[in-house]
């Protein structure tokens, strides 16, 4: 055995249809192992409120210590967890390899299994709450009906109906929602080949297979507009991926696997094809990436399939650095963006490439970048459900404070949630811009 763990951290497979795994008894005694380590490491304190309340419980039992802890109150730490992966990624020394094997994410999802199972049986509100907010394809898709949408927008901003739905639903009634437009990416963005035939790159193929997910089809149609014509002016083909679906990232928070196993075999066909025909994949959330390129290679270990998939998926600026690195980019601006404040999203930095959106903008002439590199707060329906709103609000003040006294004329995320939530806490009635949308605006296109 090697001394001092030297070798590079990694994430096991996870075995989520194991007897074992649902089995309350050796959860519980897993969570009594884990906390105990982290209690006495509490180096992941600041990230979010599951290691405060972990480390609450045990400074305030009769031990002082993990054994003196309720197990009835382990789920207060799961409840807080949002599944970010920060702690994993950027924080733990005792991932696999190492003796201890702690994998505290993917430990909060085994719990969260767990409760989805029991609450299955339960049916409470938040029970249904839940169900509602990761359906995301149905209920996104019935909202930007034309006409519906218009309501849903305006719905949104009238106080009685938000305190309605807080009373009724559980949805806290200033939480920031997405806007839905009935104009969808796949009604309005073509895609299209370039003049000549793309040129592959060292690690690129030069043609991209969008992957919409819910908030680029329904939401945010002009960031997936924005990245096919950005694509295209560095001669790159691009198409829209049809007949796919969520990404699943909702329901694994939620914890219910079966689902997320079904949405990858809704999805697999589409991208199998794309990938068979010479494209690279990517979105515009990095979320719906970080699910391809990390978590179904983990849950689904046994697809090819699925390797093959997370092999060929890209961020968008990952892919133009690439491109980039083999004098394959335009590297000519019409316009500088001046101060821009971009927020790192943590589903982008766990997915461990570098800081390729803040080096590229940083490419462009009279563009200041200040990067802030901490959780907004959003973290799926954290912000958005009624307990945990205020916590959400609380994480996301020292991001929307940088970007205030950044003095930025321009801010944004990688996520189109985390973008939302840092415009909700400035109060000042702007909107972020997603990094990409910034690039088309310096290319002049
Ligand atoms: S995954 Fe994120 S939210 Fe969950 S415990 Fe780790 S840092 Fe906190
Ligand atoms: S997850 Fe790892 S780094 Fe974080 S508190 Fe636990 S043991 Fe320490």
């Amino acid at each position: 055995m090697k001394e001092g763990n030297l070798e590079a951290p990694r994430r096991e497979t996870i075995d989520w249809r194991s007897a074992e795994y649902a089995d309350r008894d050796a959860l519980d005694q897993e969570l009594e192992r884990v906390f105990d380590v982290c209690h006495g490491c509490r180096r992941c304190v600041n990230l979010c409120d599951a290691f405060p309340t972990l480390f609450d419980l045990v400074d305030e039992s009769d031990t002082m210590e993990v054994d003196g802890v309720d197990r009835a109150d382990y789920g207060k730490v799961v409840e807080q967890c949002f599944l970010c992966d920060l702690c994993a990624e950027t924080k733990c020394p005792y991932l696999p390899p190492h003796e201890w094997r702690i994998d505290f994410p993917h430990l909060m999802l085994r719990a969260k299994a767990a409760n989805f199972n029991d609450g299955d049986a339960a049916r409470s509100r938040s029970w249904w709450r839940d169900r509602l907010l990761t359906s995301t394809d149905p209920v996104f898709r019935t909202l930007a009906v034309p006409g519906v949408a218009q309501v849903a927008n305006a719905a949104a901003n009238v106080t009685p109906l938000r305190a309605l739905g807080e009373r009724l639903a559980g949805i806290h009634r200033d939480a920031p929602l997405p806007e839905f437009q009935h104009r969808t990416a796949s009604r309005r963005v073509r895609g299209g080949a370039p003049a000549t035939a793309a040129v592959p790159g060292t690690n690129t193929t030069g043609k991209v297979a969008i992957y919409l997910t819910c908030y680029g089809e329904y939401s945010e149609p002009d960031v997936v507009d924005d990245l096919v014509r950005v694509l295209r002016h560095n001669d790159i083909e691009t198409k829209l991926l049809e007949g796919t679906s969520c990404c699943g990232m909702p329901r694994m928070e939620l914890g219910d696997l079966k689902s997320v196993e079904k949405h990858k075999d809704r999805n697999l066909p589409a991208f199998r094809a794309a990938v068979d025909e010479g494209f690279d994949l990517m979105s515009i959330v990095p979320s719906c990436n970080l699910m391809y390129r990390q978590e179904a290679p983990l849950l689904f270990p046994e697809d090819e399939d699925v390797a093959r998939i997370a092999r060929a998926f890209f961020d968008p600026f990952e892919y133009l650095t690439a491109r980039r690195r083999d004098g394959l980019v335009k590297l000519e601006f019409a316009r500088g963006l001046g101060k821009v404040a971009y927020h790192a999203a943590c589903h982008q930095r766990v997915q461990a490439f570098g800081q390729r959106t803040r080096e590229f903008l940083s490419l462009i002439p009279d563009t200041e970048v200040t990067l802030i590199e901490r959780c907004s707060g959003h973290d799926g329906t954290y912000a958005v459900k009624e307990e945990t709103h205020a916590k959400a609000m609380k994480i996301a003040r020292p991001v929307v404070r940088r970007v205030r006294e950044s003095g930025a004329e321009v801010y944004g995320s990688d996520c189109p949630m985390a973008g939302r939530m840092i415009a909700q806490g400035l109060e000042n009635g702007s909107s972020a811009l997603h990094p990409v949308s910034m690039l088309r605006r310096a290319y002049g296109i």
